[in-house]
């Protein structure tokens, strides 16, 4: 997709710290973070969103679980973090390419998930 921001972010057309990339994803640091850590995972596949994704993404999106695993790990919040996605604008999807929110990192308890739209 041509105008995608994301799908310029796989093709290196805009920059983002990546933080893992494989053959089907890209994991890259939220521009504005909502946690301390907060990093996208996204699939180089366009796909809209989760309500747009079929069974023949199914290898694509488990990709992206295990990798929120892995990226996880090399950030210390493996022992705890959310992954979450956000699918259609009514539900607050700002990004129209389908993105794992792995947040974590949190230092006094665990926040409500306000923290979504908290500035
Ligand atoms: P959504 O609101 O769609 O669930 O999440 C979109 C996320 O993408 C937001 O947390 C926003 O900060 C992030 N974002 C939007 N544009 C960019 C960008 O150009 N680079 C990076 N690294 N993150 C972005
Ligand atoms: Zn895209």
């Amino acid at each position: 997709m041509k105008d995608c921001i994301f799908c310029r972010i796989v093709k290196k057309e805009v920059p983002a710290e990546i933080e893992m990339e494989t053959e089907t994803l890209v994991a890259f640091r939220d521009i504005n973070p909502k946690a301390p850590v907060h990093i996208l995972i996204i699939p180089k596949k366009h796909i809209e969103n989760l309500a747009n994704a079929s069974k023949e993404d199914l290898e694509i999106l488990g990709d992206c679980q295990l990798a929120a695993k892995e990226v996880a790990k090399k950030n210390g919040i493996e022992k705890a973090f959310r992954l979450l996605t956000v699918s259609g604008a009514g539900a607050g999807q700002t990004v129209l390419h389908l993105h794992y929110h792995l947040v974590g990192g949190w230092k006094d308890g665990i926040p409500g998930m306000e923290i979504w739209r908290e500035e």
